[in-house]
């Protein structure tokens, strides 16, 4: 078997996450179990023989045998996430190829303890470790620190709320960057030093970093990660984006 070869996955599922995020569960005739963290490659083939590709974060964990969850943000003036948003519907066929990636990976193998940095979108791979870790009902002292523009941006957060809410080894913070919901009495910024040293330093000098989102906010943790003391193969990290959305 050839993992990264092209394959017609089915679209078996599709759940609105938030107003403009959007889970899409496929079945793949040849699935691969993957490390959590690890994405896919989706490619789109028009009717002129135009193809382009993007990448995207395996959402579900590998536990999930035959099928895979990716979540995507639509991007307005965007070429292929309007297109899966707008047009794809279930029972639809689109080529995936993976699973790809051996560096931004995590599994309770490894162990921790374990700090996850997501802004937006970024939180995608880290919610496969989440629910990979669940699944094995680790109790690895794990934090995550996910950054929103407002309450209505925050990705799973009803299934955040309930891991949060079973697993005393689990903590989330969140920090809304626009608009925190009404009565919200936590972060409100963007995420700086002040705060990583607040969220980070409990877990101790051995603590394994896994940062995702737009590339500005990936760069400034990371450098705010290095100016802890933290050493480079502490902290891994995944840019999603040219922009500092
Ligand atoms: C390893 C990897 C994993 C990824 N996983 C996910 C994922 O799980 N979910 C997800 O939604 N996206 C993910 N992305 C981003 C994804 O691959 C696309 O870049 C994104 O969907 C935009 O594609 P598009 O064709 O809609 O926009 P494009 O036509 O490529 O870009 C349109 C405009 O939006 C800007 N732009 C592109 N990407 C972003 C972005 N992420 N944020 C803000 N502005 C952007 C571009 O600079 C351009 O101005 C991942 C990227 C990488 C490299």
């Amino acid at each position: 078997m050839q993992p990264l070869e092209w394959q017609a996955a089915m679209v078996t599922a599709i759940r609105v996450e938030t107003h403009d995020t959007k889970s899409f569960a496929f079945a793949l005739p040849r699935w691969t179990e993957h490390q959590p963290g690890q994405h896919y490659d989706l490619r789109l083939t028009a009717p002129d023989g135009y193809r382009t590709e993007r990448s995207y974060s395996i959402a579900s964990p590998p536990e999930r045998v035959g099928e895979i969850d990716l979540t995507v943000e639509r991007i307005a003036d965007g070429e292929v996430s309007p297109y899966l948003h707008d047009v794809v519907a279930v029972g639809d066929r689109l080529e995936l190829r993976g699973p790809v990636g051996g560096y931004f990976v995590w599994n309770v193998a490894l162990g921790g303890p374990l700090m996850l940095i997501a802004g937006g979108s970024g939180v995608v791979p880290l919610m496969a470790m989440l629910r990979h870790r669940a699944a094995h009902s680790s109790m690895i002292p794990t934090r995550l620190l996910y950054s929103c523009r407002t309450g209505d941006d925050v990705i799973y957060k009803d299934e955040l709320d309930a891991l949060a809410r079973e697993d005393r080894t689990l903590e989330v913070a969140l920090t809304f960057t626009r608009k925190a919901p009404v009565g919200w009495t936590g972060y409100q910024r963007r995420i700086d030093d002040a705060m990583l040293g607040e969220v980070v330093s409990p877990l101790g000098k051995g603590v394994r970093t896994y940062v995702c989102g737009p590339t500005l906010l990936v760069e400034s943790a990371a450098n705010a990660l290095t100016r802890m003391g933290l050493s480079a193969p502490q902290i891994r990290t995944e840019r999603f984006g040219p922009t500092g959305k």
